[in-house]
C-alpha cells in the first residue's frame, strides 16, 4: 500500500520539463524550489526529514497531474505563510499576484480546524471548503498536500493518525472523487482504511494477497483470448487487467453484505481504444464471444456520470464461469477517469491561465454544481431547484468567516461582526463594542468575507444594544437577540415613566385641592383611559408621564367622570336654587336658577357644548362661561356660578382652539385641515410656528364645531396623523 517514491531534485524538473518549456516559467519553478527550500530550513518533519521533502514531493505530484506553473509554484509555496509567516505582499513582489492568492487560499483552507469541531457535519466541511477556495486549483494543491501528509502519516502521534484519517475520508475523498481525481481518492481512501480500521484492513490485504497468483493467472488468460479477437479485427488498443483498491473492497462487502470472494471474484480488465465507435465495436465482438450477465451492462459513454467520468461497463462469463468486468473506453476517457479534472485544466503552453475562466469552463464539462448537490445531498430532489439553493446557498448566500482559533461560523452573506459576536454568544453581542477582522480593527458593521478571522471586542462598560444595531445585523438571530433586549430596556423605563405619571396627576389633583384618594381611583381612571384610546391604565399613565397627553384635557374627563367636581368648587350655597332651566339666549346657556341674565362664553377656555362649564360673575359683564378646570377662575369660588348647556339646541356651533404638537414633516398642516373637514367642523384659522430646535413645530388650529363628541372625534385623529405628537385644548 505505501508508496515509498522517493522524489529527487532531478526527478522533480525531469517531470517538469516534459510539459513546461518556456524559460519563464521554468525561472518561476526554479526560485520558488530555491526559496522554499531556504525558508523552511530550520524546520523538520515528524519523520526527521527536511520540510522541504514535503513541499517537493506536493510539487512532484501536482507536475504529473500536468498542473501549470503557477499551480506547482504555489505548491512548492503553500506553507511559506502559515508556517514562515511570509507576508502575501512578499509572495506577490517575489513571484505573483496569481501565485500569492493561490497561497492564501491553501492556508486559509488549512486554517479550517474541521476535526475539533463536532458542530459541523461533513458535509458542511465540503461545501465550506470549496466556497473558501473559489480557484479550483487551491483545491488541488490542497488535495495533493493532504496525500502526501497522509502518505507521511506514520510518523505522527496515533491520535493525530486517526484524527486526520478521519478528517481525510469525511472531507477530502468525497471532494477528490466529485473532482474525478480516482488515483488520489483511492490512495487516500486505502490510508485512511489502513489508520482507523487497521484490523479489517489486514484481513482485506492478506485475502487480497493470498488470490493474487490464481488472480493473475484467470486476469492474464483472458487478456490473451481478447487481444487475440480484437487483433483479428485490426483494432487499435491496449488491454489491461486492473485491481480493486483495498477500501472499496471492504465497502462493498460491508454495505452490500458480500462475502471476500463474491466481491474479489469479480474480475476487471480494462480496454482502451481510439474513438467512441471503436469502444461500441469492441463491446459487439466481445458480446458476441462471451455470454453478457443481463441487467449488467452500462453506457456511460453515452450517459457520462456527473464527474464526467464516460467508459461501457459490461460484465460477462467465461467458459469455466469466470465472471469479468470489461471497462471500454477512449484514451481520453481513460485520462479523464484517472486525472479527473486534471486531464482537462493540464497545463498547455502558450495559454494564460485565466481562474475564472477555467473555473468556468471546469464548472461547464464538470457540472460542477451538479458535483456539489450529490456531495451536499444525495436526495431525489429536482435537479433546477437543487442547483438554484446551491448557487445561491455557496456562491451567493452564505459566507464562512473563522474565529481565531479557526472554529468556522457559517453566515449570510452581507453579515457584519456584530452577527458573528451574536452567534459566539448573546453576551459577546449586547457587550460587543469593536471587531477586529484579519488583524485590523474594523467598525461593527463592515461586510465580512469568507475567510476573514472576526474577534469581537467586548467591554462590560458597553452601552449596550440600540435601535441602530438592527440595521447593522442581517441574521434573524442577532435580529431576536437585539430586539428582546431594546424590549426588556423599554419595558423597565416604561415602568418607571408609568410611576412618574402616576405622581403627575396626583401633582396636579393637589394643585386644584382636588382629594387624590378619589381621583386616584383605578375603575375611574380606566374609563378616562377609555376615552383617550388608551389601552388601559398603564397606558394613560405612560402617557401622562411622557407628557404626551394634556393635563387639562385629562383633568375635564376626570371631573366629567366624578360628577361630583362642581362640589368642590364650593358652589354649595347655589345649590338649593331651584334647577330651572330656561332658553339662555345665542350662548345656548343658561344660568342656574337665574333667568335673563347677560351670559357669553370665556374667550380664555373656549367652552364647548358638553363640557363640564361654570360660570364667572363678572363685574358688570354679566356671566362668563369658563369649562370648570379652567385656571383662570381656580380660586375665584366665591364668584363661580352654576351653569347647565341648553340640552335641545344641537344647531349652535363653538368656537375653540386646539393645539397640535408634531415633528415637522411635508403636508403636515394639509393632514390636519383633511381631518378638520373630514368631521365636517369648519376651520377658522391656523397658526403654525416651527420651535427653535427646528425640528418640532407647534399648529394652533381654531375649529368651529357642534359638540364634544365632534371635537374629541377631531382631535383623535388628528393625533393618530403621523408625526404628531400630541393634541391638546388651548387655554389661553
Ligand atoms: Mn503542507
Amino acid at each position: 500500500m505505501k508508496n515509498n517514491l522517493v522524489v529527487t531534485r532531478e526527478m522533480f524538473f525531469d517531470q517538469v520539463k516534459s510539459y513546461i518549456t518556456e524559460p519563464d516559467s521554468l525561472a518561476m519553478i526554479e526560485k520558488a524550489y530555491e526559496y522554499a527550500e531556504d525558508k523552511h530550513k530550520d524546520q523538520k518533519r515528524k519523520s526527521g526529514e527536511p520540510y522541504f521533502v514535503h513541499l517537493m514531493n506536493v510539487g512532484y505530484i501536482l507536475a504529473t497531474l500536468h498542473a501549470g506553473p503557477q499551480t506547482i509554484t504555489a505548491g512548492l509555496l503553500h506553507d511559506t505563510m502559515e508556517d514562515c509567516d511570509v507576508p502575501k505582499e512578499e509572495l506577490v513582489r517575489e513571484f505573483d499576484q496569481d501565485v500569492a492568492n493561490l497561497v492564501e487560499g491553501v492556508t486559509k483552507i488549512g486554517r479550517l480546524a474541521f476535526a475539533d469541531d463536532k458542530e459541523y457535519e461533513a458535509a458542511n466541511h465540503r461545501k465550506i471548503f470549496i466556497a473558501m477556495a473559489k480557484d479550483v486549483r487551491v483545491i488541488i494543491i490542497k488535495l495533493v498536500d493532504r496525500l502526501h501528509n497522509m502518505r507521511t502519516l506514520e510518523y505522527t502521534s496515533p491520535e493525530s493518525q486517526v484524527r486526520k484519517a478521519s478528517e481525510t475520508l469525511a472531507v477530502y475523498c468525497p471532494i477528490a472523487h466529485r473532482l474525478g481525481f480516482g488515483d488520489i481518492k483511492n490512495e487516500m481512501e486505502d490510508l485512511c482504511f489502513y489508520y482507523l480500521d487497521p484490523q479489517h484492513y489486514h484481513e482485506v490485504a492478506s485475502l487480497v494477497e493470498a488470490k493474487k497468483r490464481e488472480r493473475e493467472a484467470k486476469v492474464n488468460h483472458m487478456i490473451e483470448e481478447i487481444t487475440e479477437l480484437l487483433n483479428e479485427h485490426n483494432f487499435e488498443f491496449r488491454i489491461f487487467g486492473r485491481s480493486k483498491h483495498l477500501y472499496s473492497i471492504y465497502k462493498k462487502m460491508t454495505t452490500k453484505n458480500k462475502r471476500f470472494d463474491e466481491i474479489f471474484d469479480l474480475y476487471a480488465i480494462r480496454v482502451v481504444t481510439r474513438t467512441e465507435l471503436n469502444c461500441y465495436e469492441i463491446l459487439g465482438y466481445i458480446h458476441a464471444k462471451y455470454r453478457p450477465m443481463p441487467g449488467r451492462l452500462k453506457d456511460y459513454i453515452a450517459m457520462p456520470k456527473v464527474n464526467m467520468y464516460q467508459s461501457i461497463h459490461t460484465t460477462i462469463m467465461d467458459n469455466e464461469g469466470n465472471i469479468f468486468e470489461v471497462q471500454i473506453r477512449t484514451e481520453e476517457m481513460d485520462s479523464v477517469a484517472e486525472q479527473g479534472i486534471a486531464a482537462h485544466w493540464s497545463y498547455k503552453e502558450g495559454r494564460l491561465y485565466n481562474s475564472e475562466k477555467e473555473q468556468k469552463e471546469i464548472e461547464n464539462k464538470l457540472s460542477w454544481y451538479h458535483d456539489m448537490i450529490s456531495m451536499m445531498d444525495e436526495a431525489d430532489l429536482d435537479h433546477n431547484e437543487m442547483l438554484n439553493t446551491i448557487q445561491k446557498d455557496i456562491f451567493e448566500a452564505n459566507i464562512y468567516v473563522m474565529t481565531p482559533k479557526g472554529r468556522v461560523i457559517e453566515l449570510p452573506n452581507g453579515a457584519t461582526p456584530l452577527d458573528f459576536a451574536y452567534r459566539i454568544h448573546t453576551e459577546v453581542g449586547h457587550n460587543a463594542i469593536g471587531s477586529i477582522v484579519n488583524g485590523a480593527l474594523v467598525p461593527l458593521n463592515t461586510k465580512l468575507q469568507t475567510g476573514d478571522v472576526v474577534q469581537i471586542k467586548t467591554s462590560k462598560q458597553a452601552t449596550g444594544p440600540s435601535e441602530d444595531w438592527l440595521k447593522i445585523v442581517k441574521t434573524s438571530h442577532a435580529k431576536n437577540k437585539i430586539k428582546s433586549y431594546l424590549q426588556k430596556v423599554e419595558e423597565e423605563k416604561r415602568k418607571e415613566i408609568i410611576v412618574k405619571g402616576e405622581k403627575i396627576l396626583a401633582d396636579e389633583l393637589k394643585k386644584r385641592s382636588l382629594e387624590e384618594k378619589s381621583y386616584m381611583d383605578r375603575a375611574t381612571l380606566e374609563k378616562v383611559a377609555g376615552q383617550f384610546n388608551f389601552k388601559d391604565y398603564q397606558d394613560l399613565m405612560y402617557a401622562i408621564g411622557m407628557k404626551s397627553v394634556s393635563m387639562v384635557q385629562i383633568m375635564e374627563k376626570l371631573t366629567n367622570q366624578k360628577r361630583s367636581a362642581l362640589e368642590s368648587f364650593d358652589l354649595s350655597r347655589l345649590f338649593n336654587i331651584k334647577n330651572r332651566p330656561k332658553p339662555a339666549g345665542r350662548t345656548g346657556l343658561q344660568v342656574e336658577g337665574i333667568d335673563n341674565m347677560k351670559i357669553s362664553i370665556a374667550g380664555c377656555c373656549m367652552p364647548v357644548y358638553g363640557d363640564d362649564i361654570v360660570g364667572y360673575i363678572t363685574k358688570g359683564q354679566g356671566v362668563k362661561v369658563h369649562r370648570s378646570d379652567c385656571p383662570n377662575i381656580r380660586g375665584q369660588n366665591s364668584r363661580l356660578i352654576r351653569v347647565h348647556w341648553e340640552e335641545d339646541d344641537t344647531t349652535k356651533q363653538y368656537d375653540c382652539w386646539i393645539k397640535v404638537e408634531a415633528s415637522d414633516r411635508s403636508y403636515l398642516i394639509s393632514d390636519i385641515v383633511t381631518v378638520v373637514a373630514q368631521y365636517k367642523a369648519q376651520l377658522m384659522g391656523i397658526n403654525s410656528e416651527v420651535l427653535p430646535d427646528k425640528v418640532n413645530v407647534t399648529v394652533d388650529v381654531k375649529v368651529r364645531v357642534s359638540n364634544t363628541e365632534q371635537l374629541r372625534l377631531l382631535m383623535s385623529n388628528i393625533r393618530k396623523l403621523d408625526s404628531v405628537v400630541d393634541v391638546s385644548r388651548i387655554i389661553k
